[in-house]
């Protein structure tokens, strides 16, 4: 048996002072959701789906209802799910009409022989396993409508890479978790850039990117510019780091300082692995995450390393 560990992030970038009590109690709720999954005897994947579910149903993160818009106005969401014990995923991309693409995720990861489902036939498949359907128009908040109405008209001045910087909001949000049984899961899910080009993709929701688990080393989720992270398979490769002796609170780090070195990337990413350590780093201003284990629960927007 393991002491069950849940860890949350809500993004990472210059969260502004008047979002952060926004945002920790955000993450806060989040982890008191999935923490409820793992007391009464859920699995890893129980514990970050409903962490998970709880941040996209908060408009304050870039995922589900309240995500940026895509060039077209609309809402665009992608989301992955992967367990350490058989290493499963379920993924999503380019959903429009999915309230909470995390539970889509979960519904391919248990049900389908394939991996990964895009646009209108990831509709359908979740609508077949009894996932409801909404309106894209469901999903659109008014304050990212004149959002998106400011980055158009500023757009053509603007190169992409400063709607990149690592001030810019990258609210995407994730959860990893050790659960009782000794099993780990990761779940990452995200509205994707501001303004961004329809049909793209980002890292959070492709496998070993934005999201990766493995018993035999580590759960990660991360967060920040998105096009660096999916180059380095990011995810993938900090969870290769983590061995016996090399722990995510060492890895953590040592993975952001890679990002920035090899491709002046930003961003954060949270790491647990079999033995209960965790890890969190970022090299944005602000990172916000939530931590539970029995006994301990604690939350901010700046890791007090
Ligand atoms: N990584 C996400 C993406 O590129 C954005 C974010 O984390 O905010 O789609």
């Amino acid at each position: 048996m393991a002491n069950p560990v849940l860890l949350v992030h809500g993004g990472a970038w210059a969260i502004p002072d008047d979002m952060v009590e926004a945002h920790t109690n955000g993450v806060n709720n989040a982890a008191g959701a999935g923490w409820r999954a793992l007391e009464k005897g859920g699995c890893a994947l129980d514990a970050v789906e409903e962490a998970v579910a709880v941040l996209e149903n908060d408009d304050t993160f870039d995922a589900g209802r309240g995500s940026f818009l895509n060039r077209d106005g609309k809402v665009q969401l992608d989301a992955l799910m992967m367990c350490g014990a058989t290493l499963r995923a379920g993924g999503v991309g380019c959903v429009e009409r999915i309230k909470n693409p995390v539970r889509a995720a979960r519904v391919i990861l248990e049900k389908s022989p394939h991996i990964y489902f895009v646009g209108e036939g990831a509709e359908r498949y979740a609508e077949e396993h009894g996932v409801t359907l909404c309106d894209n128009a469901d999903l659109v908040l008014p304050r990212e409508l004149e959002r998106w109405k400011q980055a158009k008209e500023q757009s053509y001045l603007t190169v992409p890479s400063e709607f990149c910087g690592p001030t810019n909001s990258h609210d995407t949000v994730g959860a990893v978790a050790l659960d009782a049984e000794g099993n780990i899961a990761a779940a990452t899910s995200t509205g994707g850039t501001l303004n961004k080009a329809p049909g793209r993709v980002g890292d959070s929701s492709l496998i070993g990117c934005g999201c990766y688990a493995d018993n035999d080393t580590a759960a990660a989720s991360t967060t920040g510019w998105g096009e660096p992270m999916m180059k380095l398979v990011f995810a993938k490769w900090a969870t290769d780091q983590v061995t016996w002796e090399h722990s995510p609170e060492e890895v953590a780090p040592e993975s952001i300082r890679h990002l920035h070195r090899r491709l002046n990337g930003h961003g954060g990413i949270i790491l647990v692995d079999r033995q209960g350590r965790v890890g969190i780093a970022h090299n944005t201003p602000r990172m916000a995450w939530a931590l539970r284990r029995h006994e301990h629960s604690s939350a901010g927007v700046k890791f007090p390393n």
